[in-house]
């Protein structure tokens, strides 16, 4: 199994993959103006196995597009679906986040998150623009300084795992740079790493390694503790941002 199969087989299981909780992305729905308005036509990108995606087929009269590069989280979004009584409302489409299949102006909103990193916050809000009908709703999450200064140590991991990393005003004024008016920022609970995330995937490390004898898991799983303790010890300085947005007229 190569290192990309590892990481499916590690998260595919899971409630979501990355931090989060029904009850932010409600609060970001809240920010986005988006309830109440008719037959919305929306995109969740880098979807995974749809924790938010199912929060807006829910809250939202919309047709959700559920996005993502894995088929195999799609595969367990659709099954999700399902069994939510949602699979009318949800569709799934496997596509590249920086190269989306959508017509111009023709979404209401771009949901999307703790995924955008993989193409840059920058790249991927200029992208996607174009995407939006002017007015259109953007709501993202990314990883996000919440001070100034903070302990050397989460300052060089998280600029060598992703040097976008930066404070929330830095993410602001590239919003309004490129054609949008932020309308909302909150940062991500503790909750949100801990009990939805981290916690969760701590408790399946001890099973996916006893599947996967290989020094590929190990150093996987090794990884995780490690980000896992850096967290814990660091919490008051990062989280995700969450960012809503409308796109500008051109
Ligand atoms: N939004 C989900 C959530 O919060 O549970 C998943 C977040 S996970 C950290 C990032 C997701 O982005 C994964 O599902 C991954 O497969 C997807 N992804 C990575 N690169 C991508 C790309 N180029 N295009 C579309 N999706 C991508």
């Amino acid at each position: 199994m190569d290192d990309l199969d590892l990481l499916i087989d590690l998260h595919r299981t899971a409630e979501r993959q990355g931090p989060g909780s029904d009850e932010a992305t409600r609060q970001a729905l809240a920010l986005s103006g988006l309830r109440g308005q008719r037959a919305l036509r929306v995109a969740d990108i880098g979807c995974g196995t749809g924790a938010a995606t199912r929060v807006l087929a829910q809250d939202l009269d919309a047709q959700v597009m559920a996005v993502d590069v894995l088929p195999q989280f799609l595969e367990v979004l659709k099954a999700k679906a399902e069994n939510a009584g949602l699979s009318n409302r949800i569709e799934t489409l496997t596509a590249s986040m920086d190269d989306l299949p959508f017509a111009h102006d023709s979404l209401d909103a771009i949901w999307s998150e703790g995924a955008i990193y993989n193409i840059g916050f920058e790249a991927g809000i200029k992208a996607w623009r174009p995407l939006l009908k002017p007015g259109g709703v953007l709501a993202v999450s990314e990883l996000t300084w919440l001070t100034k200064t903070r302990p050397q140590e989460l300052t060089d991991h998280w600029t060598q795992e992703y040097p976008q990393v930066a404070t929330a005003a830095e993410k602001i004024a590239q919003l309004q740079a490129a054609g949008y008016v932020p309308v909302g920022y909150f940062p991500l609970g503790h909750d949100c790493w801990m009990e939805h995330y981290y916690s969760p995937m701590r408790a399946r490390f001890s099973a996916f390694l006893a599947q996967h004898d290989t020094k590929a898991a190990q150093a996987l799983v090794a990884a995780e503790r490690c980000e896992i303790d850096l967290y814990e010890r660091h919490s008051d300085y990062v989280s995700y941002g969450f960012y809503i947005a409308r796109r500008l007229p051109d």
